[in-house]
């Protein structure tokens, strides 16, 4: 289900060209266009959801779907050892920019905190 003038809609729906990483049924994973990291790929559900905080009983599926996919290509791109980082941004707050739930996966260097 995409919905209109969703930009990551239009990717899932390969629409809009991307590198795609990862793919499963209700989960797409594709590299950053402005990566932050060597490694720097989003996951999002096939099906929009526009942010986490529409995560609900209901969706938490397609939600945790995201997690296990992002461990799951840490560990092929050889980032369990170093370790990485699993970024949501929600909101304006936040800094979410494209309102379609994506969870970040960043790798391959030192991560500082706090964020800014
Ligand atoms: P947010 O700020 O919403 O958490 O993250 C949105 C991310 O989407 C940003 O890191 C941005 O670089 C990325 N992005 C924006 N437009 C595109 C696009 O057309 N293709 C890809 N692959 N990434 C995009
Ligand atoms: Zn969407």
């Amino acid at each position: 289900m995409s919905e209109a003038d969703c930009l990551f809609c239009k990717i899932a729906d390969r629409e809009i060209p991307s590198t795609v990483v990862y793919e499963s049924e209700s989960v797409l994973g594709f590299n950053d266009i402005r990566p932050q990291a060597p490694v720097h790929i989003l996951f999002m559900p096939k099906r929009h959801i526009s942010g986490i905080h529409e995560v609900t009983a209901r969706n938490v599926g397609e939600a945790g779907a995201l997690l296990l996919a992002a461990n799951e290509v840490a560990r092929e791109k050889g980032l369990s050892e170093a370790g990485y980082r699993l970024v949501v941004n929600c909101k304006a707050d936040g800094g979410q920019t494209v309102d379609h739930l994506h969870l970040h996966l960043l790798g391959g260097r030192r991560m500082t905190w706090p964020p800014g």
